[in-house]
């Protein structure tokens, strides 16, 4: 049978493993990283400590490596609020180690008793494992990680059950008087339960940190950091199909681009950090008038383009009016500055690009005729298109 010492040595190794792996993660940034490397860190410190000094370990490594172990659990909790955008709860859990602590030292020196020790130390950490799994498993729809979360729950449940056995197995006398280290196999099925358990939280950590990091990477590729707008290839991906099923339909659909009119003197003028701010706002102000089914992306530099569902050309120049009219009602950081739009609709002989091309020639006749104002494609156009599209 496995020594105690022998699965000591295994989980040691898999705690180290566990902050290499985090540790890996620490340049990413993601919240709680740094706590969670920490935790696994203290804990195969603590084991250590203990493998080191027994079988004759006094009382400071007693009370040293339970307090460390305590640590550890706590700095999880900690990491794993942090990851999820929690406030932390210093004070309660802070008072709680104190508390647990203060015992451990009284059961070590003032009335020795490897029971109490025991009890307190399971206590400790039936709280870390639960509270772990509780966080995941609240937090784990919304984060849109389900099943990383759900698999941090279960392994830290399981953990949490591995201490309440041995708490009922101290309580009920099945195992009195039994500290860690001893080769019984009360202590072997217990810590054979906690290797396997940890390094599956530990695993879940990695989980939800790349789930995190894969979360960031769709955000920069669909959305306009400066913006918030659609990047212009989601933009185009997501016209697709909304052109796809507007023919299915057999609904309107009408597309706009606007651009922002003498950009380049504003940044000249006023510097290249308020023209970004312009942009911001100007596009606050478009995201803030368009209605949920319509589609606001960047082109690139300060040129956008709306893709209007279910509306006739008319009522999509109406409403890039009233955005243009918005803008030029409200100047930011005192710069005045206006737009100019081009406003086109689909014919069945369109793709997205042959629409776009004359909605943008529409904003060149705005441009040439004074800027700020919103011009729409003319029906020959339209019809030229048509036209070709049935002769090719
Ligand atoms: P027009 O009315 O004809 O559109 O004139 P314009 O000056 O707006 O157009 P032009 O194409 O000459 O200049 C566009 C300017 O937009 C030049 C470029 O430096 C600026 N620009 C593009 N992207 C950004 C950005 O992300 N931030 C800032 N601040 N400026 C940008
Ligand atoms: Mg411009
Ligand atoms: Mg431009």
């Amino acid at each position: 049978m496995l020594s105690a010492f022998a699965l000591f040595g295994i989980l040691i190794v898999s705690c180290l493993m566990s902050v290499a792996i985090l540790g890996s993660l620490i340049r990413t940034a993601v919240p709680g990283v740094v706590r969670w490397c920490l935790g696994y860190a203290l804990l195969a410190a603590a084991s250590t400590w203990i493998v080191v000094c027994a079988p004759r370990a006094g009382g400071i490594t007693i009370a040293g490596a339970s307090i460390a172990t305590l640590g550890a659990a706590v700095l999880l909790v900690q990491g794993t609020r942090q990851f999820f955008g929690q406030r932390a709860v210093w004070g309660a859990e802070s008072a709680g180690l104190v508390v647990v602590c203060a015992a451990l030292v009284y059961f070590t020196w003032m009335s020795p008793s490897v029971d109490a020790r025991g009890v307190l130390l399971s206590l400790g950490l039936i709280y870390g494992r639960l509270a772990v799994g509780a966080l995941a498993l609240r937090h784990g729809s919304r984060e849109g990680t389900r099943y990383a979360c759900r698999f941090i729950a279960v392994a830290a449940g399981l953990g949490a059950l591995v201490y309440v056995a041995r708490i009922g197995a101290i309580v009920f006398g099945v195992a009195p008087s039994l500290s860690f280290v001893q080769p019984s196999p009360w202590n072997v099925a217990l810590l054979g339960l906690a290797i396997l358990t940890l390094p599956c939280m530990s695993i879940g950590m990695v989980m939800l940190a790349h789930d995190r990091i894969l979360g960031r990477m769709e955000k920069l590729a669909t959305i306009d950091e400066l913006t918030g707008a659609l990047t212009r290839r989601e933009f185009i991906a997501r016209a697709h199909v909304l052109l796809a099923q507007a023919r299915e339909q057999g609904d309107p659909l009408s597309i706009a681009i606007l651009d922002i009119d003498n950009f380049k003197a504003v940044n000249d003028g006023f510097g290249h950090a308020v023209g970004d701010r312009i942009l911001t706002h100007v596009a606050s102000i478009v995201t803030g008038q368009l209605r949920s089914c319509d589609l606001f992306g960047r082109l690139g530099g300060e040129e956008f383009a709306i893709l209007f569902a279910c509306a006739q050309k008319h009522d999509a120049a109406t409403l890039t009016n009233t955005l243009r009219l918005a803008v030029e009602r409200s100047p930011a950081e005192g710069v005045h500055c206006t737009l100019s739009a081009g406003v086109g609709r689909f014919v069945p002989a369109d793709t997205l690009e042959s629409a776009m091309v004359r909605a943008d020639a529409a904003l060149y006749v705005a441009k040439a005729a004074g800027r700020n104002r919103v011009i729409m494609t003319s029906d020959a156009d339209e019809g030229e298109a048509r036209y070709l599209a049935e002769s090719r």
